[in-house]
């Protein structure tokens, strides 16, 4: 086991719906702890710099238009293998697949509007944790 810091997405459909404080419970029960929150809305930019990786995917445009289409809440979520313990309680990507109990399985409207992202590795999770946070937001 290892302490390990992941960085995690409120997408635009669960802050439409209010649905904030129950998906941080689930990160919370899950045994992650948040230590760095901000509420904001992306630029164009930004969600393109984001998704970069996914830029040659068919569903990009439509990806970069929901990310920018209202607020999400950014967060660093630290805890033993926070990673993949972060990967679980959100589920799999479709929610008509993700696991009973994970927040896609109770919360996604679609394989797009998944309600939350989580970083896939270690090395994602540093970048993508450095992308939206400085060092001295994160206070663990
Ligand atoms: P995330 O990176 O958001 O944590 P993930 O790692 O489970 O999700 P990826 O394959 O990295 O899934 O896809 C990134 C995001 O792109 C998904 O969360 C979803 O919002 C969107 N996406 C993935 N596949 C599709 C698809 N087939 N149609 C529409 N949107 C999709
Ligand atoms: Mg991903």
């Amino acid at each position: 086991m290892v302490l390990e810091r992941t960085f995690s997405i409120i997408k635009p459909d669960a802050t439409r719906r209010n649905l904030t404080g129950k998906i941080i419970a689930k990160f919370e029960e899950g045994g992650l702890r948040v230590v760095a929150s901000k509420r904001i809305h992306m630029t164009r930019k930004q969600a393109e710099g984001f998704y970069a990786v996914h830029k040659d995917r068919p569903f990009f445009g439509e990806l970069v238009d929901f990310m920018i289409s209202g607020p999400v809440v950014v967060q660093v979520l630290e805890g033993q293998n926070a990673i993949a313990r972060n990967r679980e309680i959100m589920g799999a990507t479709d929610p008509k697949k993700a696991a009973p109990g994970s927040i896609r399985a109770e919360f996604a409207e679609s394989i797009g509007e998944n309600s939350v992202h989580g970083s896939d590795a270690p090395e994602t999770a540093k970048d993508e944790i450095a992308f939206f946070f400085a060092g001295s937001d994160i206070v663990g």
